[in-house]
């Protein structure tokens, strides 16, 4: 039966993708068959949840593929940092008396206090979302089993959007777990400055020891800073091989990716590909509700939901700008002793809504639409059902509700006279697609992409679940 359940997941790698497999699949492990029951364990309670609403169904139908049967699946969380840390425990504790808790241990150990970590910034209050799927799941996965999985951890994209928030996130995270790890948070311009000083100081040697001696885990924020200064990215090569060689984990953050970043050492851009890179993307529409939600309990604040919707149909570009626009909201209404309504939002964001307002029109979409799949406009409003145009007309309807600001029975109307209904049914298919179908995320993206182009800060993506993390 072990035989057949990596035979089902062997089956369904050509299909996800090795980064998708390794990350999703590959943790969840079958311990028996009892009857027609599947007792699988899955490393932590996030990946358990991810793996049951994103790969299960896919996995169960391989196997149903194969043996004609249908089986029942239970999953067991089976705390594999603990495992870890009781490991560490272990190695490091001689004598009989071996401590059976994190606390013991810290009591009979040396525990590091992280450096440059702020609290603030965790795993349990970051919205992970279909923009930043990879880096967040990949960030979770590095703070479980640092040096191991992705190293180093390559994470990219604009400015506001949880690069800083996930390196600490890591570096907390890790520090929970595994307290006797040294762990460096620094940000790439302070890191050039103490470089210099060291070199003008005479403290080279400090210098060294700190970050290639006495570093387990290094969380190097905005790496573009150092390129072009020769001597800083030499420093930082040599550190790079140190701790490589000696598998402590590194994670760097950037504004672009590797290759993208102009006088960066060509040594030091191979390097950082080694390992996982992983992008940003601004957040959807329900990621950004998400956060909101968030941030409005975490302080306590009382705001409806429509309210947040409005907030986050609003402001687009970043999670920095959304959550300006939320303190600007909640404040006026508290100063001005009023209740958070529509309206009120549109008056306290005002400017904002200005500049982002939107310019996407039906038309361009199902332009874009029907040059991506060459078929032609006519044909997405036409009748005929065929797959080939029946695809791509589903996709034109769900980026239309998505981008455009317009109705379902509009919507419908540019669509040959359709019924609201067929709009909303063509949206619920291509959600229910993109979960069976992985490809389909790529190909939606690119379509957002050549839509959104002379509008980056339009980015929604509504109707898709935003979760946290932990
Ligand atoms: P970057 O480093 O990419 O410029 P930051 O990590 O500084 O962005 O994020 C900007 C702000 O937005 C921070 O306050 C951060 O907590 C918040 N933020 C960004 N992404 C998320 C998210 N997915 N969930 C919750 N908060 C987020
Ligand atoms: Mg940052």
């Amino acid at each position: 039966m072990t035989d057949l359940w990596s035979e089902a997941l062997q089956g369904l790698q050509p299909r996800l993708g090795v980064q998708t497999f390794d990350l999703w699949l590959r943790p969840i492990e079958l311990q028996e068959v009892v009857g027609d029951c599947l007792h699988l364990t899955a490393p932590n309670g996030f990946l358990k949840e991810w793996f049951e609403t994103h790969y299960l169904g896919l996995v169960l139908d391989q196997i149903r593929s194969t043996t004609t049967k249908d089986f029942q699946v239970k999953i067991t969380v089976v705390s594999k940092p603990d495992k870890e840390s009781e490991k560490v425990c272990e190695k490091s504790i001689s004598g009989d008396s071996k401590p059976k808790t994190h606390q013991e241990f810290a009591t009979k150990t040396q525990i590091f206090a992280p450096q440059g970590l702020l609290t603030r910034y965790r795993f349990d209050n970051f919205i992970q979302g279909p923009n930043n799927e990879l880096a967040a799941s990949a960030a979770w996965s590095v703070a479980q089993d640092p040096g191991k999985r992705f190293n180093p951890l390559f994470i990219y994209g604009g400015v506001g959007l949880g690069k800083t928030h996930l390196l600490h996130a890591i570096g907390q995270q890790i520090h929970q777990l595994r307290p006797e790890l040294r762990i460096i948070y620094q940000s790439a311009e302070k890191f050039t400055n103490e470089f210099i000083t060291a070199v003008r100081t005479n403290q080279f040697n400090e210098f060294h020891a700190r970050y290639r001696e006495n570093c387990d885990v290094l969380l190097l924020d905005d790496i573009q800073f150092i390129a072009g200064r020769d001597r800083t990215m030499d420093e930082f090569f040599y550190i790079f091989n140190a701790l490589y060689e000696a598998n402590k984990q590194i994670v760097v953050t950037s504004d672009r990716p590797p290759g993208d970043m102009e006088r960066m050492e060509d040594r030091l851009i191979s390097r950082l590909n080694w390992g996982l890179v992983a992008d940003i993307k601004p957040p959807d529409l329900a990621t950004r509700v998400a956060i909101l939600r968030q941030k409005a309990e975490a302080n306590q604040i009382f705001v409806e939901d429509a309210a947040l919707f409005t907030i986050a149909k609003k402001v687009c570009a970043n999670v920095r700008e959304l959550e300006g626009a939320f303190v600007r909201v909640a404040t006026l209404s508290t100063l001005r002793k009023v209740s958070i309504d529509d309206a009120f939002i549109s008056s306290a964001l005002e400017n904002i809504a200005r500049t982002s307002e939107q310019t996407i029109t039906v038309e361009k979409i199902q332009k874009v639409v029907a040059d991506y799949f060459s078929v032609r406009v006519s044909d997405l409003k036409g009748q005929r059902r065929t797959r080939s145009i029946a695809r791509p007309r589903m996709l034109a309807m769900y980026l239309c509700r998505e981008l455009s600001n317009t109705s379902f029975p509009e919507i419908g109307q540019h669509f040959g006279g359709r019924d609201h209904s067929t709009v909303i049914n063509a949206c619920k298919r291509v959600v229910a697609t993109q979960k069976q179908e992985p490809e389909m995320n790529k190909i939606i993206e690119q379509l957002r992409e050549h839509i959104c182009a002379d509008n980056p800060q339009i980015y929604a993506w509504p109707d898709v679940g935003a979760r946290k993390l932990a």
